[in-house]
């Protein structure tokens, strides 16, 4: 047991020794990031329902949001009256951060994303704690997602689209042609003999 160990430990020091030197020239010289870097975390508010699962499961709780309630009148005459949560407030301190990523997968609603961004060490800690104006800035710099696989299935909402764009585009038809039996196009009268030799004189 110790002494696999012990075989693992040089192992690995002799790769450590053996590996070559690279020396970056940052910040002459930007360093190549893996596209997927966890560098600063980008927030697109329009998917933001304000559910705080982000904030409950931040493990350094240092994701700060507000919000209030607003009543949405109904959508037709006779529905009911609902309500639903207004942003104030979407905040994440920097300083505090670990970069788990836990907000990120747990958020339901894709409003959070990684961006490799890194630069932004500020001499006041304070600054540190990025608004939601300044996150959303970072959504600017959010690498678009790999391509899908050609095997890899359709994804749900997509189909739920597409069917949804067919079932209105085939009521439109049926309109349309409802429309057509119901005041058929009046034919237009052939000129006659008289009147095109009137126009040819
Ligand atoms: S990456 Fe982790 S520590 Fe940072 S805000 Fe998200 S959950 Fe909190
Ligand atoms: S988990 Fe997502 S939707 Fe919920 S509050 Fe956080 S960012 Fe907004």
């Amino acid at each position: 047991m110790f002494g696999s160990g012990l075989a693992k430990g040089l192992a690995v020091t002799l790769r450590t020794m053996t590996r070559r030197s690279v020396t970056e020239h940052y910040p002459d010289v930007q360093p190549e990031l893996p596209p997927r870097s966890r560098g600063v975390i980008g927030l697109f508010e329009e998917n933001c329902t304000v559910c705080m699962l982000c904030a409950r499961e931040c493990p350094d709780w240092c994701i700060y949001i507000d919000s209030h309630k607003e009543t949405v009148p109904p959508a037709a005459p006779g529905g009911r009256e609902r309500s639903r949560n207004v942003l104030d407030r979407f905040a994440i301190d920097f300083a505090l951060c670990m970069y788990c990523g836990i907000c990120i997968e747990v958020c339901p609603f894709d409003a959070l994303f990684w961006s490799p961004e890194f630069e932004y060490a500020e001499t006041d800690i304070h600054e540190l704690t990025h608004e939601r104006d300044k996150l959303r800035e970072w959504m600017w710099t959010v690498p678009e997602p790999p391509p899908l696989d050609e095997a890899a299935e359709e994804a749900k909402e997509l189909a739920a689209a597409r069917k949804a764009a067919d079932k209105a585009a085939q009521a439109a038809e049926a309109d349309r042609l409802a429309a057509h039996r119901e005041h058929p196009p009046q034919a237009t009268a052939e000129p006659s003999g008289e009147d095109s030799q009137g126009g040819a004189q």
